[in-house]
Order: structure tokens, then C-alpha cells, then sequence
């Protein structure tokens, strides 16, 4: 584990850059664990994962953005219970990860020593739930959930199941690739144990093609053997995943490995990441060459969360381009332009 920044010069020839980031003005502590640190490449300051996991002083030297840019707080019944669209709910089960991301969008609450979810204020979740039964979906979130202790996660699962068996639950982590070691036997009893009524599905975070290992590729392949399937969120990271090639790449891998790419975020406008945000622009006109490169199956949504709680929209080129008085005239992918008939 690498906690500090004299435990990362023991290992990294710093950049300027990195040096200059202040321990005393975090807003996100730094933390890599061994795993992430062994995928970094030591001789590459531009190193796509060290870009994501060691911070630098342009994190503190940004004023654009809030540290809650999606306003989860104003949509909070509590301080883990985000309730901003009808049918979905968040549940913030710890702040606590493996390693934090440099450009994680909740770094409010993220790595803040608040800890785990209690059983009170479980039970008062579940009350919440009882009342609610429009919420179809919770995201089991944070923090990485898998940080939780088994019986801690099999207290949260085996409540949420017994009070709304009907709810499909998000389980969110980035632990695949920060604590693979963490996926034991005694991990995958607990969901044995609670894997009725509604299902599963595992949400991972891969952002660049190195980070899909062998050891997670294992880890997907079991929780496919309970039936739960995998999708990837990934963001759009400048110096990480900002090139066709890479998206491509990255694509192809998680597929080839049974997960589907899910989404693939804008940049939210969170304090201290400006440095990471890609141009909306150049977001699609890449978009626009993976549709081109990439099968539907392999090709990820490109998405924005829209500040202040505005909801997701997705950012895409608009391929009808226009219309005459018999037909919709649309842009090909490829090239040129085609008609389809209007019909009466
Ligand atoms: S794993 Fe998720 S919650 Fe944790 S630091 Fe990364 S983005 Fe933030």
C-alpha cells in the first residue's frame, strides 16, 4: 500500500508536477495499492494508470467545478441514500476504496474516514424501501463496496433482500483491478447464499485496456457462475483513454472477456480534475470513428451526467441530417448520405 508521498518517491522518480501536490490540502487522500502500483509503468511519467492514481498539484490548483457536482447532497434522504430518480436509488455503503482514482466524482464524501453503513441506519433504509416501492434498482456503491467485510456485505445484501427481494441490486467496484485478492471463496458464499429473487449485476470500472488482468478476468468469470453479469463504466480521461485506438482496444477486451461496455462518461465538473476532462468536441468526434470501428455489442454510450442533478444525457452525432418532402435524410456512418421514405 502506498499512502503518502514519501511511499510513492520510494518507488516513482516523481514528475515536478507530483511533487508540488500538498498532503495537507487533500480533498482526496492518496491511496494505491499494491496491485495498482505493479500496473503502473515506473520509467513513464505519462503512464495511463499513474495519470489516474497519483496526484499531481494541477488537482490543487483547479477552481472550476464543486465537490458535488451532481448535487447528490440536495437528493440525499441521507447521508448514503441517494434518491434522485424515481425508480433508482444510490446506497453509499463506505467512503473507503483500494486506491482513489484522481478523478473520482464523489471525492466529497470518498476516502473521508466516515466508514461503513451501520445496521441502524440500515434499518432505516429499509423502512425507507418498504414505503418506496417505486425504487426498482439500487446501486450498492461508495467507496467500492467490496471493501465492506463479508459479514458486513452479507448484513447489507441479506437485509436489502429481505425487505424488497424484487430489487435488482448494482454492485459497484473498481476492486477487480485495486484488490483482486479481496474475491475469496468466502466472498462468493455470501452471494450464493442471497441469490434469489431480483438479480445482480456487477458494474466495473475499467478505463484503459492494461488494467483488464488475468485475475480479473477470473473474478468475472466466477460471478458469472451465479449469474451475474458484467458491465463496464468507464471516463473519458485525458492522457488515459483519449484516442480511438485505446477505445477500440479497450472495447474489444472487455468483450472478449463477457463484459459489456456499458458507458463511457464525460468528465463530471468536479474540483481538482479539470486536468483529466476531455473536450466535449473531441469526445465526439470519437465517438462518431469507434461507431464506425466498433460492433453495437463492443460500442460503450457516450454519456454526461449533467450538473445539478440534470440527469444523463448521451452525446452522439446526429445522423439525420435533415428531410424533403418524401423522405428523412440521414448521415451513413460510412460516409455520404442516405434517404428512408416517409411513411403516411
Ligand atoms: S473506486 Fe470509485 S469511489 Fe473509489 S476513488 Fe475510484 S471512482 Fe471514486
Amino acid at each position: 500500500m502506498y499512502k503518502s508521498k514519501s511511499d510513492l518517491e520510494k518507488v516513482l522518480a516523481l514528475s515536478e508536477s507530483e511533487k508540488a501536490w500538498s498532503e495537507d490540502i487533500p480533498h482526496l487522500p492518496v491511496l494505491i495499492s499494491d496491485e495498482v502500483m505493479a500496473l503502473i509503468n515506473k520509467y513513464d511519467q505519462n503512464d495511463p494508470i499513474r495519470r489516474q492514481f497519483v496526484p499531481s498539484k494541477e488537482e490543487q490548483s483547479d477552481y472550476l467545478g464543486s465537490l458535488d457536482p451532481l448535487e447528490e447532497v440536495k437528493h440525499s434522504k441521507s447521508e448514503r441514500f441517494i434518491h434522485r430518480y424515481d425508480n433508482r436509488a444510490a446506497l453509499l455503503v463506505t467512503d473507503q476504496c483500494f486506491a482513489y482514482c484522481r478523478h473520482c466524482f464523489r471525492r466529497r464524501f470518498t476516502g473521508h474516514e466516515i466508514g461503513a453503513v451501520t445496521r441502524h441506519e440500515l434499518e432505516e433504509i429499509c423502512k425507507y424501501l418498504e414505503k418506496h416501492t417505486e425504487i426498482e434498482e439500487i446501486l450498492l456503491t461508495g467507496g467500492d463496496l467490496f471493501v465492506l467485510s463479508d459479514w458486513k456485505l452479507e448484513e447489507v445484501i441479506g437485509m436489502l433482500k429481505e425487505t424488497r427481494p424484487d430489487i435488482i441490486l448494482r454492485l459497484c467496484t473498481r476492486a477487480l483491478l485495486s484488490h483482486p485478492r479481496r474475491f475469496t471463496d468466502e466472498l462468493f458464499r455470501v452471494f450464493e447464499r442471497h441469490n434469489t429473487g431480483a438479480p445482480y449485476y456487477l458494474m466495473t470500472q475499467f478505463n484503459h485496456p492494461r488494467e483488464i488482468t488475468k485475475e480479473s478476468v477470473e473474478i468475472v468469470s466466477r460471478f458469472l457462475s451465479l449469474g451475474i453479469i458484467a458491465f463496464n463504466q468507464s471516463v473519458l480521461l485525458k492522457g488515459v483513454n483519449d484516442s480511438v485506438e485505446v477505445q477500440v482496444e479497450l472495447a474489444r477486451k472487455l468483450l472478449v472477456n463477457r463484459i459489456k461496455p456499458y458507458y463511457l462518461f464525460q468528465g463530471d465538473l468536479v474540483n481538482g480534475t479539470s486536468h483529466l476532462r476531455v473536450d466535449i468536441k473531441k469526445g465526439l468526434e470519437m465517438e462518431k470513428e469507434m461507431r464506425k470501428r466498433l460492433s453495437g455489442l463492443e460500442m460503450p454510450m457516450y454519456t454526461i451526467d449533467l450538473p445539478e442533478g440534470g440527469g444523463k444525457a448521451i452525446l452522439t452525432h446526429n445522423y439525420l441530417a435533415g428531410e424533403d418532402e418524401n423522405s428523412w435524410i440521414f448521415d451513413s456512418p460510412y460516409g455520404g448520405k442516405r434517404e428512408y421514405p416517409k411513411i403516411n
